[in-house]
């Protein structure tokens, strides 16, 4: 494609950033296995490629794909959402300060609490939505990174990523943001003030549940950045081309799943409101909802496809409707194309912020209408 920078996102993604097989013409590139390069006869790599760890074709595609979504200068695959995120943080020094919201992804949240505290990373976790509380926690020129996950799984909370931007720059710290169930498509955080993005690609931007991999993309190409990019040298925690040729597959259908998984969310969480036997529904989305009024400025052309439910009752009635939905799959994760439902008290274990009655729901693109039959005949039988 020779106007990439002149064309929309969409366009961009549909035609893998118009990207062929250069050697037979093919329209989608091959997969690229080998894990080393041949130097020429006076010893120079001709490709500037020399080992497979950080330097495979199959990368290149994905990355120039995720910087353009994201708006970045620069993006790294990793092998899972979790290695990225921690690299991150593996990036840090002993003593360094850490603002992260109190409901964010449970196993990220457990790694500050456990090897965070072992590497000496001082983490404050705050109340999400409450502005003033990032404020208070946020410390000039100790603070590094502020960690932001909005909507924050598995409740859906909303922060305001502009907000918080501010904050960081006013005390010299990066913000980074989990953009895993926002996506680029609806929110872009690079454009509202963010450092560094994060994105568990095994969700939304592969899509169809069979790849796992994780993403960075920077602002800017900085020293940490670089630093950052020796972690995934240095550690190997790269994705494998065959992972990478799938992960850019399914970006290319990236913004029909997602604008299908939103408005399906929304008929399904419009829907739930008037089931006899759920207590509320937790979807940005809803005018009701605390994090609509931020999410309407941050998020474009939809508020997502997951959403929650509190079933009137306690686990045990939630975990009943689990056993009787028929078109949702008990299974945990999200971002697929087919719906999947989760009690995440049960999953997350002793200390969960996560109330006992919650359903976690990923809806998928099957049709809302199957969907809602399915939950009605589940939740209210
Ligand atoms: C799944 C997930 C992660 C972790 O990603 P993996 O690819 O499973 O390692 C991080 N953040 C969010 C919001 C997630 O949903």
């Amino acid at each position: 494609m020779k106007k990439s920078k002149s064309v929309s996102i969409e366009t961009a993604l549909a035609q893998g950033l118009g990207r062929m097989d250069d050697q037979f013409k093919g329209v989608i590139p091959g997969i690229h296995p080998s894990t080393t390069y041949e130097r020429e006869p006076d010893g120079s790599y001709p490709n500037g490629r020399v080992y497979t760890r950080d330097q495979n074709p199959n990368y290149d595609q994905a990355e120039s794909m995720l910087s353009l979504m994201e708006k970045g200068e620069g993006a790294l695959l990793f092998s899972s959402g979790m290695s990225a995120a921690v690299s991150i943080f593996q990036a840090l020094l002993p003593g360094d300060h850490i603002v992260a919201p109190k409901v964010m992804y449970w196993a990220l949240r457990n790694w500050l609490l456990t090897f965070g505290a072992d590497m000496e990373l001082k983490v404050d976790f705050v109340e999400n939505g409450d502005i003033d509380a990032v404020k208070a926690a946020a410390k000039p020129g100790q603070t590094k990174i502020m960690w932001m996950e909005t909507p924050a799984n598995p409740t859906w909370a909303v922060d305001d990523i502009a907000a918080w931007a501010e904050i960081a720059k006013s005390v010299g710290a990066r913000l980074a943001v989990d953009n895993t169930v926002a996506t680029p498509i609806l929110t872009q955080p690079i454009s509202l003030g963010a450092d560094i993005v994060m994105h568990s690609a095994t969700k939304y931007l592969n899509g169809h549940s069979d790849v796992l991999a994780g993403a960075l993309i920077t602002k800017t190409k900085d020293a940490f950045w670089e630093r950052i990019a020796k972690v995934r040298n240095g550690g190997g925690a790269v994705m494998g081309p065959m992972e990478a040729w799938l992960l850019t597959r399914g970006m290319r259908t990236l913004s029909i799943r997602v604008e299908r998984a939103s408005s399906n969310a929304m008929k399904i969480a419009e829907a739930l409101q008037s089931f006899d036997n759920v207590e509320s529904v937790q979807y940005p989305g809803l005018p009701t909802d605390p994090g609509y009024e931020i999410s309407c400025r941050q998020m474009n052309g939809g508020f997502g496809g997951m959403l929650s439910v509190c079933i009137k009752g306690g686990a045990e009635d939630a975990l009943a409707v689990t056993g009787r939905l028929e078109l949702f799959k008990r299974a945990t994760s999200l971002g697929g194309v087919e719906s999947l439902v989760e009690h995440r008290a049960s999953i997350e274990g002793e200390g969960t912020p996560c109330p006992q009655n919650l359903l976690r729901l990923s809806i998928g693109i099957e049709s809302a209408d199957d969907l809602i039959a399915d939950l009605k005949n589940a939740i209210d039988c």
